[in-house]
C-alpha cells in the first residue's frame, strides 16, 4: 500500500466527515500529479492501466484524496470497460453528481462526497439491482482489505 501520497495531506482522513476545503493550487502541491490529473482537472487514466481494475479482494475503496469511504468491494464488478467498476457507492452521501457534457456527450459526472474530486463516470448499463455502472479512475482510489481496516479498528478503539 503507497501511503507516501498520504504524508503531505493534511486532508486526509478516514474518520472526519466535514468537507474538504483546499484550493486548486494546494492540491497542486498535496497530491501526485497523476492523481492530481484526474481528481482536479477531471482527466482520465488510461484504460486497463489501474492494478485495482483486475483486483477481486474483499475490503473497502476510499478516495484516494481525502479517505472518504467510497465503495465496498463486493459491489465491485468485471464490467469489462478498462476501469475498476462498481454497481453502488457505499451511502448516498459517499458521492456527488454533475451532468457532463463534454466531449459531446451526454453523461453523467461522479464526484467524491467530501472533497469533490473527479472519480469518474455512471452509466445506466451495470448489474442487478441497481443496473448502474460506476466506472472510476482506479488513480484517486485508496484500497483497504477488510481484515486490515477491522485490525486497525480494533487497535484504535483500545
Ligand atoms: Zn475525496
Amino acid at each position: 500500500m503507497d501511503t507516501s501520497k498520504k504524508t503531505n495531506n493534511p486532508a486526509y482522513s478516514r474518520t472526519d466527515q466535514t468537507p474538504v476545503n483546499v484550493t486548486d493550487e494546494q492540491w497542486k502541491k498535496i497530491l501526485p500529479a497523476d492523481v492530481y490529473e484526474v481528481a482536479r482537472k477531471k482527466g482520465t487514466e488510461r484504460a486497463w492501466t489501474s492494478p485495482l481494475e483486475n483486483l477481486h479482494d474483499v475490503g473497502t475503496y476510499y478516495c484516494a484524496v481525502c479517505g472518504n469511504a467510497l465503495f465496498q468491494s463486493d459491489t465491485k464488478f468485471d464490467s469489462g470497460c478498462g476501469w475498476p467498476s462498481f454497481y453502488q457507492p457505499i451511502s448516498k452521501s459517499s458521492i456527488i453528481y454533475a451532468s457532463d457534457h463534454s466531449y459531446g456527450m451526454d453523461r453523467t459526472e461522479v464526484m467524491c462526497g467530501r472533497c469533490k474530486s473527479h472519480l469518474g463516470h455512471v452509466f445506466n448499463d451495470g448489474p442487478p439491482p441497481t443496473h448502474l455502472r460506476y466506472c472510476i479512475n482506479g488513480v484517486v482510489l485508496d484500497f483497504e482489505k477488510a481484515k486490515e481496516a477491522e485490525k486497525k479498528y480494533n487497535a484504535d478503539k483500545q
